[in-house]
C-alpha cells in the first residue's frame, strides 16, 4: 500500500504518518510536528514525506527487479502530471525512475533535473508540432501517439528534422476500469487512445510511414483502481496484439501498461504494488515462455497517484468558525484553487485536525475563501475545532499542486519536504505581483 506499512488503516493518518516517520528516520532529535512546519512556512502549504515517496516509488522498482528478467526488462515511468516539483522529480530520478510527460513543459522540467530523455515516454492526445520538435530534438524514448492524424503529423515533423520517431500506439482496450468518468479513461466513449479493433491497421498504416519507428504499445484505462483485475485484461489484450503484430514482422520492443493503480483515501483498499506487479510479470513471463519465443520485451509502467498521492498533505489553517442555520462552516485558508479534486470529482479527503480539543464535536464543512459555492475541500466531518487550528488534508500529494490556480489572485501554496526532521522548502509561496508580472496595460 503507498503509505506506511499495508496494515495501516484510514484511521491512521497519512499526516501522523508523514510526521511520524520524520521521528523514526531520526530517533534521536527533535520530532518535526506540522505546528513547526507551519511556523516556518505558513499556510496553506503542501507538505510532502521523501521516506513515503521513496518507499512507494521502490514497491515498483523493487518488484520489478524481483520479477523482470534482466536489468533491462522493465522500466517505471512517473506520471509527472501527479505533482512536478522538481524537488520530487529529482529525487525520483536518482532512484532510476523514467518520466511519463503529457507536454513539452514537463519535459523541460526533467531537463532541469538533470534527468534523461532516453527514459522519457510522451503522452497525451494534443501533442504541438513545436512539442514533437523539442522532443525530437532530445531523442526522447518514445511517443504514445494517441491517433492517426497525430501518426501523420509526428510522421511529417520527423522527416522536416531528418529524425525517426519511434511510437508506441495508445490503444484502448475497452475495459471498465470502474472508476469515477472523469478519471477513466479505457472504453471505447473516452477520447484516448486508438480503437482496440483499429489497432492492426494503424500499426500497419504506422510502419510504413517513413520517419515513424513503431516500437511498443501502450494502454492507460483509468486512475485510482483499487483492483488490478481491469489492468490485467487489458494487459492480455496487448500481449494479444503484440503477437498478432510479431506475426506481420512488426517486432515491438517494450509493453507499457499505464498507471492507475489507486490509493487509500477513505477505507479504500488498493491492492499492494509489489503484488500488482508481481501479478503483471506473472503474465509476461508465462507468455514470453510460451508463446513470444522467449524474446525479451521490456514492461513499463507509468504510475503517478500511487507515487505521491499519500506522501503528501495540504496543511491549512482555520480562519473563521461560521455558524449558519443549518451548516457549520470551517473557513480556511487553502481553497479549490489549492486543491481541486473536491469540486471537480467530489474527491473526498481526510482532515486531521493537527491539535485534538476537548470539546464536543460539531458536523463541518471545510470551505476555503474563493467566490464560488463549489469551493469546499471536505463536507460534513465531525470535528472539534477553534479559530487558528491547523488542519491538514489528507492523500493530497497527487493531483493537489499541480492542478492548483491562481483563482482570486491567490498565490499558488508553498511546497515542503520533510526528510528526518528536516524540512527543505521546494517551492516558495507566489506573492501577487509574481501572479500579474507577465500583465500589461494597454499604452
Ligand atoms: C495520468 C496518467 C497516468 C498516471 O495515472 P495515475 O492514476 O496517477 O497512476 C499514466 N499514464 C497516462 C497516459 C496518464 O494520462
Amino acid at each position: 500500500m503507498p503509505y506506511c506499512a499495508a496494515s495501516w488503516r484510514a484511521a491512521v493518518s497519512a499526516v501522523r504518518c508523514i510526521f511520524l516517520r520524520s521521528r523514526i528516520a531520526q530517533p534521536r532529535k527533535a520530532r518535526l510536528s506540522p505546528i513547526e512546519v507551519a511556523k516556518l512556512f505558513g499556510t496553506p502549504t503542501y507538505v510532502y514525506s521523501k521516506a513515503a515517496l521513496t518507499e512507494s516509488f521502490l514497491a515498483y522498482a523493487n518488484a520489478c527487479k524481483t520479477y523482470a528478467q534482466g536489468d533491462d526488462g522493465a522500466l517505471v515511468c512517473y506520471a509527472m502530471k501527479a505533482s512536478s516539483n522538481l524537488a520530487i522529480l529529482h529525487l525520483l530520478k536518482e532512484l532510476g525512475a523514467g518520466f511519463d510527460i503529457v507536454s513539452g513543459g514537463e519535459l523541460e522540467r526533467v531537463l532541469a533535473i538533470g534527468g534523461d530523455p532516453k527514459k522519457v515516454i510522451f503522452s497525451g492526445v494534443g501533442k504541438t508540432r513545436e512539442e514533437m520538435r523539442l522532443a525530437l530534438s532530445h531523442d526522447i524514448l518514445c511517443f504514445n501517439v494517441e491517433s492517426i492524424p497525430e501518426l501523420h503529423r509526428l510522421n511529417e515533423v520527423a522527416g522536416s528534422v531528418g529524425k525517426q520517431a519511434r511510437i508506441s500506439l495508445r490503444v484502448n482496450p475497452n475495459v471498465d476500469a470502474k472508476t469515477h468518468p472523469y478519471i477513466s479513461t479505457g472504453l471505447k466513449e473516452n477520447k484516448f487512445g486508438v480503437a482496440f479493433e483499429d489497432a492492426l491497421s494503424t500499426y500497419r498504416a504506422a510502419a510504413s510511414l517513413p520517419h515513424i519507428h513503431p516500437v511498443g504499445i501502450d494502454c492507460h484505462i483509468g486512475s485510482q483502481l483499487l483492483d488490478d483485475a481491469p489492468l490485467l485484461e487489458a494487459l492480455d489484450k496487448l500481449i494479444d496484439l503484440v503477437d498478432a503484430l510479431a506475426r506481420e514482422g512488426i517486432h515491438l520492443h517494450h509493453l507499457d501498461i499505464g498507471g492507475g493503480i489507486g490509493i487509500n483515501y477513505k477505507d479504500d483498499e488498493p491492492v499492494a504494488i509489489a503484488k500488482y506487479v508481481e501479478r503483471v510479470f506473472a503474465r509476461i513471463n508465462q507468455w514470453r515462455l510460451h508463446n513470444h519465443q522467449g524474446k525479451p520485451i521490456k514492461v513499463m509502467f507509468e504510475p503517478g497517484r500511487s507515487i505521491v498521492g499519500n506522501a503528501g498533505i495540504l496543511l491549512t489553517e482555520v480562519q473563521y468558525l461560521k455558524h449558519g442555520a443549518t451548516k457549520h462552516f470551517a473557513i480556511v485558508d487553502a481553497a479549490m484553487n489549492d486543491l481541486m479534486r473536491p469540486a471537480m470529482y467530489e474527491a473526498w479527503h481526510g482532515v486531521e485536525p493537527v491539535v485534538q480539543h476537548s470539546q464536543p464535536a460539531k458536523t463541518y464543512d471545510i470551505v476555503g475563501p474563493v467566490c464560488e459555492s463549489g469551493d469546499w475541500l471536505a463536507r460534513s466531518r465531525e470535528l472539534s475545532l477553534q479559530e487558528g487550528d491547523l488542519l491538514a488534508i489528507l492523500s493530497a500529494g497527487a493531483y493537489g499542486m499541480t492542478m492548483a490556480s491562481n483563482y482570486n489572485t491567490r498565490g499558488r501554496a508553498a511546497e515542503v519536504i520533510v526528510d528526518g526532521d528536516q524540512a527543505h522548502l521546494i517551492r516558495k509561496r507566489e506573492n501577487p505581483s509574481e501572479l500579474f508580472a507577465l500583465e500589461s496595460i494597454l499604452k
